[in-house]
């Protein structure tokens, strides 16, 4: 192995007893919750590529097989249906805590099983940090910032959430999570990181999760109008699936224990958005404007100097270089030929 390649030292004639030994640090056991979603599969990929043992707890609400099935037969990566609102032991050096449905769709489909997932998930998989002493990432969201009235937004900035609106099963119960963590960091000694995730894109989105970007792609590659909600003057800021599993695994392995945004400062319009889709997939597509949800932030940017002090980190594709990444996995998955290029 390599590391006995190091001590060296047999031919010099110098005593291998007295050299410190150069033995790699063991490979970590990291359990990653929802990694059979969309995020987690991605972050799951790059943790086995470093060398990792990972497990992963999915209830298959949002997340699908297909996502994982290229890892099943890896020694390292082992599958547990489960569901976090249900406490479970394992053995593992960091958790990186995901399961939660994420789209708007669907993480308002049973609100009640929502929050349930936020805070008595979340209060589950500390409980598990604390018992075996492993450090736990939660990926929390932009969304605790809530219809923001700073702009961009900054993580001393509290929010100004609706905590008895149709999103605050999700948002409210991000925030308790963050509460939890801090509170598990303070009282119980947890190593927590907390990582407020803003809208993320990129292949392996479920074609119909609801967000916009999945919308967007899927509508105009079937030859559907895209459907804008209210004026599409609201805004986001959308970051591509390997900046943010970068900008994750960094935050885990750093020392920071507050809150860091990750999220790419692009900010655009969704009618903007919808322009950059026309220019990547179908020149002609249409757009037909929809009643917005209630609710819905009317911007949000993120502020990532502190990622970027403490992390070392940025995010480097623009939306213009990811969203085609994204349209040719639409593409495989949709059955949509490329069109040939005459021009
Ligand atoms: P996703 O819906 O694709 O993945 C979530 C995964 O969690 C799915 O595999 C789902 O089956 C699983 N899950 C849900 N409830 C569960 C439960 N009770 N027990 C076990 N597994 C459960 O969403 P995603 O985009 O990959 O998001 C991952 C995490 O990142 C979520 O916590 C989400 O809140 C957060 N986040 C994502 C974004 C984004 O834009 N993608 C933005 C902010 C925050
Ligand atoms: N828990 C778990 N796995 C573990 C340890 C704890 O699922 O390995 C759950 C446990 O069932 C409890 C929650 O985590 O519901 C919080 O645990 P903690 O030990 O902090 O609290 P307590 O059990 O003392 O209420
Ligand atoms: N949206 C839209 N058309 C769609 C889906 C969403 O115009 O088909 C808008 C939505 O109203 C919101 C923005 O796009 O203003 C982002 O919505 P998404 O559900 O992707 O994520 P959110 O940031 O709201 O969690």
């Amino acid at each position: 192995p390599a590391y006995q390649a190091k001590l060296g030292g047999g031919a010099l004639g110098i005593g291998l007893s007295r050299r410190p030994l150069v033995v790699p640090s063991p490979k970590k056991r990291v359990l990653v919750t929802g990694g059979a979603g969309f995020v987690g599969s991605h972050l799951v990929d790059r943790l086995l590529e470093r060398g990792d043992e990972v497990i992963v707890v999915d209830n298959f609400f949002t997340g699908r097989k297909e996502n994982i099935a290229h890892n099943l037969q890896n020694p390292r990566f082992e599958l547990i249906r489960h569901d976090v609102v249900e406490p479970i032991l394992l053995e593992v050096d960091q958790i990186y805590h995901l399961a939660c449905p994420a789209s708007p769709v669907f993480y308002k489909h049973n609100p009640i099983k929502t929050i349930k997932t936020n805070v008595v998930g979340t209060l589950n998989m500390l409980g598990l940090a604390k018992r075996v002493k492993a450090r736990f990432l939660l990926t929390s969201t932009s969304e605790v910032y809530g219809d923001p009235l700073q702009h961009p937004q900054k993580e001393e900035y509290w929010g100004n959430v609706n905590p008895i609106g149709v999103r605050s099963c999700y948002d409210e119960g991000k925030r308790t999570a963050e509460t939890l963590a801090m509170d598990y960091s303070r009282g119980a000694g947890v190593e927590v990181r907390i990582a407020r995730i803003f809208n993320t894109y990129g292949p392996r989105m479920s074609i119909d999760d609801g967000r916009v970007v999945s919308n967007f792609v899927a509508q105009a590659l079937r030859k559907e109008p895209m459907t804008v909600y209210g004026d599409g003057l609201q805004t986001r800021s959308f970051q591509y699936v390997s900046d943010l599993v970068e900008g994750l695994m960094r935050l885990m392995e750093g020392e920071h224990i507050g809150p860091v945004n990750l999220g790419n400062p692009g900010e655009f319009t969704m009618l903007e958005l919808s322009e950059v889709v026309k220019s990547v997939v179908d020149k002609d597509a249409r757009i037909v404007f929809k009643e917005n949800t209630a609710d819905d932030p009317h911007k949000r940017k993120p502020d990532i100097t502190k990622a970027k002090q403490l992390l070392g980190w940025e995010p480097k594709i623009p939306l213009r270089e990811g969203l085609p990444r994204m349209v040719e996995d639409f593409r495989m998955r949709l059955g949509v030929e490329k069109p040939i290029d005459n021009s």
